[in-house]
């Protein structure tokens, strides 16, 4: 067993692990390399499978066996990429940057990388939750929680410093996604009022917008070319880091080579501001929209708003952001590390209430008493001790649903209309939410009814049909001979992780059936077992 827990933020573009050392104080943990971050991209090499800033170099020379922004497929896909043959889903492409940077942190700390919080954007739904969080397992750990981004970061910042009570607005934008989330911090809890996000909207965006760009420029002085996926994995990375040096200085030039034509580009800060100035309008756009449902809320004003995410380092965002709320309000904590870093602080609460919950359930039988290992309830105690150290870290969380759960229902005149039974931004008071409706048969003999459930971004009570939003169904049998209107319950339960239960009771007989989640990206317990096996046997370097 391993003396400590571990946070890990398993972002688009980088990845990053950390723990509460002996302190009781969060530690990122550098990888083999030295650096605080993992670039989260995978290139595969027969038996082995590289990670990291060695696969990015490798994608340029061999860009169809790598991959790189897996996060944006997880739950939505079951392939990413095909490989000697094999169809590569993103959740064992994850495992492999999970492996990774679990591999790294043990050889630095010398003790194994077992139980883990695993993190992801708040608007994430069921099947992208459930996909990272089988991305865990398949890499061989113990996910004890999947966490929001936001939430991870405001416990980072919540317990890193004393603060009087306050409404904080977490901007977070990272590599691919962007995340809006306001929440409460009072002394003893952390509670999410809401949270919006847009999960195609990152770095990669600016990156790409800034490479159309530099590409037209380039042609009008050298004429039209050709990019193969080689150069123009070359020119993104260049791209990059162009991108990056404008963050630190107000100049930045790249010597750009396309099919033996160069040509030294320069731009200036206010050009590249400019070019990308529709994307920060777009997360100014969502901040304000988000603004407007705390005030629904009843929260008045934000008093600080956190920027997370690597993205937020251009000045671009602090500037706007600044003039539109003020600069008093702008804190700047610790963008690449604060999620890792709050993933950590909450693995170390969920440790110690699962161990305390097992505490006052557990006993053994008299016989079994020789068996017990004392060391290993020593262990048990180090890191019950620890976690009292941990400064703010024993303040409680309240999640919010992230997002809205239907039912599919049919009127009379066969019209069909969604029903919502769990609504978006609702307080989890319990650490969860659990709802139940009563529904009717519409037929008489009605021999079945298909159970089929929603997931959507709507606030309201109801709305169109719309099979994008599809989650799962599953057919409840009715008994024989029902009148029409004969009732059905259908309960929704939703854990504070976001993932959703749903069950369907017939109540003339009390049969009871498990709507299962079908999307066309969650795994099979088949092919998880199979994934996990294979996984098991490769080496990741
Ligand atoms: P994250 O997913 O939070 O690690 O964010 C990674 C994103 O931040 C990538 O798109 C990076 O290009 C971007 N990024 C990192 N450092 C900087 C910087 N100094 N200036 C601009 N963007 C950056």
């Amino acid at each position: 067993m391993s003396k400590y827990v571990f946070g890990i933020d398993l972002g688009t573009t980088y990845s990053c692990i950390a723990y509460v050392d002996d302190r009781g104080i969060a530690q990122i943990i550098k990888n083999s390399d030295g650096n605080t971050t993992t670039p989260s991209v995978v290139a595969f090499d027969g038996k082995t499978i590289t990670v990291g800033e060695a696969a990015k170099e490798e994608a340029v020379l061999k860009p169809n066996e790598t991959v790189s922004l897996v996060k944006s497929k997880m739950g939505k896909t079951d392939t990413v990429i095909k490989y000697n043959g094999k169809n590569i889903s993103p959740e064992e492409v994850s495992s492999y940057i999970l492996k990774k940077i679990a591999n790294d942190a043990s050889e630095q700390l010398s003790e194994p990388v077992k139980d883990v919080v695993i993190t992801c954007p708040a608007y994430f739904g069921t099947a992208e939750r459930m996909a990272t969080k089988k991305a865990g397992e398949i890499a061989g750990l113990n996910v004890l929680e999947i966490i929001s981004e936001p939430t991870a970061a405001a416990l980072d910042y919540g317990c890193a410093e004393t603060h009087d009570d306050k409404t904080i607005l977490v901007y977070d934008l990272g590599g691919g996604t962007f995340d809006v989330t306001i929440m409460r911090i009072t002394s003893d809890r952390i509670e999410v009022i809401c949270s919006d996000g847009d999960h195609d909207l990152g770095g990669k965006n600016w990156d790409a917008l800034l490479m159309r760009y530099i590409l037209k420029e380039f042609e009008e002085k050298n004429g039209s070319v050709e990019l193969d996926a080689s150069s123009q994995q070359d020119l993104r990375l260049k791209v990059e880091k162009l991108k990056k040096q404008l963050s630190s200085k107000p100049q930045a030039s790249s010597m750009i080579d396309i099919n033996g034509k160069r040509q030294v580009m320069k731009l200036n800060r206010d050009e590249f501001d400019s070019i990308t100035n529709t994307l920060l309008s777009q997360t100014l756009n969502k901040t304000e929209e988000a603004i407007k449902v705390a005030r629904s809320k009843g929260y008045d004003q934000i008093d600080e708003i956190l920027l997370v995410g690597g993205s937020t380092r251009m000045p671009q965002v602090k500037n706007a952001l600044s003039e539109k709320y003020g600069e008093d309000k702008i804190k700047v904590f610790d963008p690449d590390e604060a999620v890792a870093k709050g993933a950590a602080i909450h693995a170390v609460n969920v440790y110690v209430k699962n161990q305390k919950a097992l505490e006052d359930k557990t006993f053994i039988s008299s016989e079994r008493k020789n068996d017990l290992n004392p060391n290993d309830y020593e262990e048990d105690l180090k890191v019950d001790e620890r976690s009292m150290s941990v400064g703010g870290a024993q303040r409680e969380i309240i999640m919010a649903t992230t997002k809205s759960f239907a039912v599919k229902v049919t009127h009379e005149d066969k019209t069909e209309e969604c029903v919502n039974m769990i609504i978006k931004n609702e307080p989890m008071k319990e650490g969860f939410i659990e709802v139940s409706d009563e529904f009717y048969t519409l037929f008489r003999n009605q021999a079945t009814v298909n159970i089929q459930i929603y997931e959507n971004d709507y606030m309201d009570k109801k709305f169109d049909v719309d099979e994008e939003f599809f989650l799962g169904n599953a057919i409840l049998e009715l008994p024989k001979n029902l009148p029409a209107g004969s009732p059905i319950q259908i309960t929704m339960k939703l854990s504070g992780e976001g993932i959703l239960e749903v069950t369907g009771l017939d109540k003339v007989e009390n049969n009871k059936v498990n709507v299962k989640m079908e999307t066309k990206g969650v795994m099979s317990d088949e092919k998880f077992e199979e994934v996990k096996e294979k996984v098991k046997g490769m080496t990741v370097l």
